[in-house]
């Protein structure tokens, strides 16, 4: 596929928001990547939604290799299921309420266990359709107090959302380890570093939950990590909270909790996944119940597991990028070469021989045939939009070679137009 820049609805910007404080914020935006509408409300642009696609696409596939069935809730939801599950109240301003023209009250769904459990109490009957896996792809709504960073915190945002239903505390543990184990390839497959660590469960209530971190200074949450006894934890875990901690960051190691040893290393991160033990907290709301192996009514044990999906793509451009730009990972990149002429005549015309050549071996190309712009300008573009390959024709045309450039390590070296859907593919 070749991805014409001169028709390409990415018009990218000199200039960053006045109120971007994180790196994410100022280029996806610059790069054209995302929009804002209203505060904490954001359009994805072409370029964006296409880096979100393959996020999503990443984390489809790896629930499905678990067993995971895809389905859809919506998101307009009736309040009645949070109001009996007392999360209309813990949840409070953050829920986004609406009434309907004949009144009857909904919420924008900011979660979906209540509907997830009512849905499996419809439908299981007997504990031999256990376990069970679902998720949804969807948009989430809450109301943040302080929605900022961009798509990092925003009121509307796209989280992957997974629930299990096992007959026994056993099963639940082996699909709780299960999704762990499938978030893990999920992040690694996307190039973010990322790792569990100890939580609180907050509202969603059980009894035992894991957060995926992903360092960058850029992040709200604070982690601890004892480098003696390998304890890892959101620093809320094992401080409470600590109005100094702050401060503590830069002051180094300090004592371990668990284990007494000065080797606890404060860190910022983001965190990009959630994965909780629910246990019988909403099977015992609505009763939720199969039948067990003897006959007799068993109380479905639950799982729920959260990726914020546009938060991850905030998250790869906060841990990629570099002072031209961003610096997407193969995996997820909008284009797998960003394609630029040095100049109008021949070179452009070699640049649009070797797109078609690329297009037909099978490679994702943005091409930058813009009419009337300089070559630096297309090279600033290029780095700030941080496809990993920028394949230069310039000098060498007319021989068929263009310089290959790799963008985050900058090196290049020049490569024939023959060679290069093997060097970019
Ligand atoms: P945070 O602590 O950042 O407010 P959370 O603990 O409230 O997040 P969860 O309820 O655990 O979030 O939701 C699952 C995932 O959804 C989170 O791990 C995060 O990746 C994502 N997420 C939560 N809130 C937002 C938001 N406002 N914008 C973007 N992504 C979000
Ligand atoms: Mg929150
Ligand atoms: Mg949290
Ligand atoms: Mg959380």
């Amino acid at each position: 596929m070749i991805i014409r820049m001169s028709t390409l609805l990415a018009r990218t910007l000199r200039d960053a928001p006045a109120d971007a404080v994180t790196d994410s914020h100022r280029l996806l935006v610059r790069a054209a990547h995302v929009r804002r509408v209203a505060s904490g409300v954001w359009s994805w642009l072409p370029l964006g939604k296409s880096v979100l696609d393959n996020v999503t696409r990443i984390v489809r596939e790896e629930m499905a290799a678990i067993g995971d069935q895809e389905v859809l809730l919506p998101a307009l939801a009736p309040v009645a299921a949070y109001e009996a599950s007392g999360r209309a109240d813990d949840y409070g301003d953050l829920l986004f309420r609406l009434a309907d023209r004949r009144g009857a009250r909904f919420v924008l769904g900011p979660t979906h266990e209540e509907l997830f459990a009512d849905l499996a109490r419809d439908q299981l009957v007997s504990g031999r359709q256990l376990p069970l896996g679902l998720f949804q792809v969807q948009t989430k709504y809450r109301d943040e107090a302080r929605p900022r960073s961009g798509v990092l915190r925003s009121r509307e945002f796209l989280m992957k959302d997974a629930y299990t239903f096992d007959a026994d505390e056993a099963g639940l543990r082996a699909s709780y380890a299960a999704h762990r184990e499938a978030y893990i390839r999920v992040f690694a497959r996307l190039g973010l570093a990322a790792r569990p660590v100890a939580a609180l469960s907050g509202p969603m209530g059980g009894s035992e939950s894991e957060e995926f971190l992903a360092p960058a200074a850029a992040g709200e949450d604070r982690y601890a990590e004892c480098g003696s006894c390998g304890l890892a934890a959101n620093t809320e875990t094992v401080v409470g909270e600590d109005a100094g901690l702050a401060e503590k960051e830069a002051v180094g190691e300090r004592p371990c909790p668990r284990c007494g040893a000065a080797a606890l290393r404060i860190g910022r991160a983001i965190e990009v996944g959630h994965i909780f033990r629910l246990g019988t907290k909403y099977s015992d709301l609505i009763g939720l119940e199969v039948a067990g192996a003897d006959g007799r009514p068993v109380r479905v044990q639950m799982g729920c597991y959260g990726i914020g999906i546009s938060r991850a793509v905030a998250a790869l451009a906060e841990q990629t990028c570099d002072s031209a730009g961003l610096c997407w990972p193969d995996a997820v990149a909008p284009a797998a070469v960003h394609l630029v002429a040095a100049g109008g005549g021949e070179r452009a015309r070699a640049a649009e021989e070797l797109a078609g050549r690329l297009d037909r071996a099978g490679v994702r190309v943005l091409l930058d045939d813009r009419p009337g712009l300089g070559t630096g300008a297309r090279l600033a573009d290029a780095e700030l939009i941080g496809v990993p390959r920028i394949a230069v024709v310039g000098r060498r045309a007319a021989e068929g070679v263009a310089e290959l450039r790799d963008r985050r390590t900058g090196v290049s070296a020049d490569a024939a137009f023959d060679a290069l859907p093997g060097l970019v593919g």
